[in-house]
């Protein structure tokens, strides 16, 4: 028996709870990773509020990060004691997750946890913190450079936001926040922001076109937000869009991509290829200051895990969770 998060949905109805679960029900897969450590993503707060069609198969063990170490493998690329990270591939949605002691996967979906890093850290960066990076690979690709002028981060005292704005800061870009909470300015200056906008300047009804001020612009809100972002962004500027945590309406005209010819990157980091996974993690070692993770982090045990959703889900959770799942 193993411990962990379970989703039920019956007769009876939608139930969570943290309970003993039997290591004969866990599902097929070529490697068994006994976890050390999970996260808590805007998605399993999702899934564990029954806030949104996440959960695609019940009972389901939710949690969509994990990093452990191999128990057993028949993959040819894992043995037993490797230490691995699993971020997405359906993992906590249709495919047992990582809020527990033991997962079983396919080992395709695994990444050697990299060198630079503690599990615990690799869990306080997560999928918010690999989309984050994602999110940078996608500015860079088209062009972004420091020169080019102020990087716009929203929802920026969330997990992704957070991680953005530390990753940005450090490769020399001036990273503006937008943020619905002012008594974060302090800990969003700590991670390098310039400066701190309200969030709810952005969510106004705006103009197809506004003043040109950012040269890129990492999206976590969407809905007007991100509608008002992009009217707002330099001619052939970068907008990369991750999030819906504003909503999932797009109420924007195409002014800014046929008249300023601004790009609407789209960011998916569930099924992200492999080569690029391991190329957002290797920035990750190079590009985030590890000693900026105890600031955006925090720790908690699995019996917090299902009170800390509804709060994440509020706006109410700083940066990342990090669930010692032992
Ligand atoms: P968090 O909950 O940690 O952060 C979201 C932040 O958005 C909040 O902290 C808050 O920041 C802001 N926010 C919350 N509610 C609202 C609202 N109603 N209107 C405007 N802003 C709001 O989540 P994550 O950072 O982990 O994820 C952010 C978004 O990105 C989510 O929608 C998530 O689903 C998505 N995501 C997508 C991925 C992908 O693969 N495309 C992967 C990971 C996440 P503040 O208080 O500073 O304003």
């Amino acid at each position: 028996m193993f411990k962990g998060v379970l989703i039920v949905k019956d007769y009876a109805g939608f139930r969570v709870s943290v309970t003993d679960i039997d290591e004969g029900q866990l599902p097929q897969g070529d490697v068994t990773v006994r976890v050390s450590h999970s996260t808590l993503n805007y998605k399993d707060a999702l899934a564990i509020t029954n806030k949104g069609p996440v959960v695609r198969k019940f009972p389901m063990v939710p949690g969509v990060d994990l990093v452990g170490a191999v128990e057993h493998s028949t993959h040819p690329d894992y043995k037993a004691g490797d230490p691995v990270i699993l971020n997405g591939w359906g993992v906590g949605e249709s495919h047992w997750g990582g809020l527990a002691q033991k997962a079983r996967l396919n080992g395709n979906w695994l990444v050697p946890l990299p060198e630079q890093f503690t599990p615990q850290q690799a869990m306080a960066i997560g999928t918010a913190g690999y989309t984050a990076m994602l999110c940078v690979l996608a500015l860079e690709r088209h062009g972004l450079t420091p020169a080019d002028g102020e990087i716009l981060v929203t929802g920026a005292a969330g997990g992704v936001g957070s991680v953005a704005t530390a990753v940005l800061t450090r490769l020399g870009f001036t990273v503006v926040a937008v943020s619905g909470r002012a008594s974060e300015a302090d800990y969003l200056k700590s991670l390098g922001a310039v400066e701190v906008l309200d969030r709810a300047v952005f969510e106004k009804h705006g103009k197809p076109l506004g003043k040109e001020r950012w040269a890129g612009a990492v999206d976590v809100v969407g809905s007007r937000t991100l509608a008002n972002v992009c009217a707002s962004i330099k001619y052939r500027g970068v907008v990369t869009a991750c999030g819906l945590a504003g909503g999932m309406d797009f109420p924007a005209t195409v002014a800014p991509f046929i008249l300023r010819g601004v790009t609407l990157a789209g960011i998916d980091s569930v099924m992200c290829p492999r080569p690029e996974r391991l190329e957002a993690w290797r920035r990750l070692g190079k590009d985030l200051d590890a000693s900026k993770l105890a600031t955006i982090s925090r720790e908690v045990g699995l019996a917090e895990v299902l009170p800390l959703s509804s709060k994440l889900l509020g706006g109410q959770v700083r940066g990342r969770i990090v669930v010692d799942v032992n």
